[in-house]
């Protein structure tokens, strides 16, 4: 018998291609490995579950031997990849060698950390960046038996949702940042003021163009030192500083990478023959998109291409939808800096339109009654991926 098409990670990417290529075909042999408990589950929904109270076993809407089932595959739960033998077509895991038909990477993005937990407190310091992540940071906060006070460590997109939601959990939130105002990657300073504001007003701390300088144990707290000489007392800590592709596995095999993750042409191939990537893990023709929708047509694509119709993948106008209930925004970062942004709108209500030298639209960013304009201004900007 022939091996399998294996597909490494059962994220988002990794079933959603599962999926497609079983709608194309019934008996195909796949096999899924993921180094987690394999559960189905949405990620976005991982930060706005304080704030619906939903325990980790609301969101893992299906275990992997249900997905097992439903698929018709082989899902291999709790199994770290160690590498990639490309000349034999097998992967290492552990003393075991599985060789492979067509490789998959989905293996999608790791928190990086920029600075290092003291052991004392590595029971208290968490990022989430999934099921897992999310079990762990619940059960310490249950541990706590009331109300926490946590420190957020970061004001992009995945530490200003953390503190929208743990607040509207009830929870006491702080966050410390860099930058002078939050989202600064995707909204220009006057709009990440109204998100500041609107984060403010429920009570969110915000300590802004500060750095952490340490991390310590006192009296039973966490202490976080500023700076500026000012200390922030927590009871835990959430590290949200950003996520780097998890492209180790593929840089050792010899593939194709950078820090923008595993390059891939638009057929989702990498630099290695049998060997395809997508998802948060892929830098496709150039284009390293970790959300959604972007994986959503990857698999498509891919999943056509495996099935005998070469399919290159195309990306869309498609907004960041950002989750602070407290202000929406939605964003669509310009892939080339702006001659100029075009800012307009009063209280929360504000758009701001990034515009190149000949006066196009290459992207844009709204806040509050403004977000309803992002239908119309998604049509007038530029596709991700034509
Ligand atoms: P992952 O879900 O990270 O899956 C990676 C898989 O690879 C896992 O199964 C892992 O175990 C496996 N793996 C990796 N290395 C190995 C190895 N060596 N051996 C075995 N297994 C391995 N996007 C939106 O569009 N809208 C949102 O509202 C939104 N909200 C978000 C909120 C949060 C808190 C976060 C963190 C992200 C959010 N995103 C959102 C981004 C979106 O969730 C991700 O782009 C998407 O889930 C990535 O899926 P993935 O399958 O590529 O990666």
């Amino acid at each position: 018998m022939s091996a399998p098409l294996t597909i490494l990670g059962t994220g988002m990417a990794g079933l959603g291609l599962a999926r497609q290529l079983r709608s194309r075909d019934l008996e195909r042999p796949i096999t899924l490995i993921t180094a987690d408990s394999g559960d189905d589950y949405s990620k976005p929904l991982l930060s706005t579950g304080f704030g619906k109270r939903m325990p980790p076993e609301r969101l893992a809407v299906r275990s992997a031997l249900e997905i097992a089932e439903q698929l018709n595959a082989v899902v291999r739960t709790h199994t770290w990849v160690e590498s990639i033998d490309t000349q034999a077509g097998e992967l290492v895991i552990g003393a075991e060698r599985l060789a492979y038909g067509e490789l998959v990477l989905a293996t999608g993005a790791m928190p990086r950390a920029p600075f290092a937990i003291p052991d004392a407190l590595v029971s208290r310091v968490f990022t989430i960046n999934d099921l897992d992540d999310y079990r762990r940071f619940h059960a310490a906060l249950a541990t706590l038996g009331r109300p926490a006070r946590v420190a957020i460590v970061g004001a992009g997109l995945v530490g200003c949702e953390f503190a929208n939601d743990l607040r509207a959990g009830g929870h006491a939130v702080a966050v410390i940042a860099p930058e002078a105002t939050p989202l600064a990657r995707l909204l220009p300073e006057p709009l990440g003021r109204v998100l500041g504001e609107c984060l403010a007003d429920i009570g969110i701390a915000w300590h802004l163009g500060r750095n952490l300088q340490a991390l310590a144990e006192e009296g039973g707290d966490v202490l976080l030192a500023l700076d500026d000489g000012h200390g922030v007392e927590a009871d835990l800590v959430l590290v949200a500083t950003g996520l780097a592709p998890r492209s180790e596995l593929a840089l050792t095999a010899g593939l194709e990478t950078s820090a923008s993750g595993i390059h891939t042409d638009r057929y989702l191939r990498t630099s290695a023959s049998a060997i395809y990537a997508l998802g948060d893990a892929a830098c496709v023709d150039g284009v390293n998109a970790m959300y959604v929708q972007p994986l959503q047509a990857s698999a498509r694509a891919l999943a056509a291409t495996l099935s005998g119709k070469p399919t290159p993948v195309s990306y869309g106008a498609w907004p960041i939808l950002v989750k602070t209930p407290a202000c929406p925004v939605v964003a669509l970062p310009p892939k080339t800096t702006p001659e100029r942004w075009r800012i307009e709108g009063e209280g929360h209500a504000m758009s701001a339109l990034a515009e190149d030298k000949d006066g196009r639209l290459i992207g844009f960013a709204l806040t509050g009654d403004c977000v309803r304009r992002k239908v119309e201004l998604a049509r007038a900007a530029p596709a991700l991926l034509v």
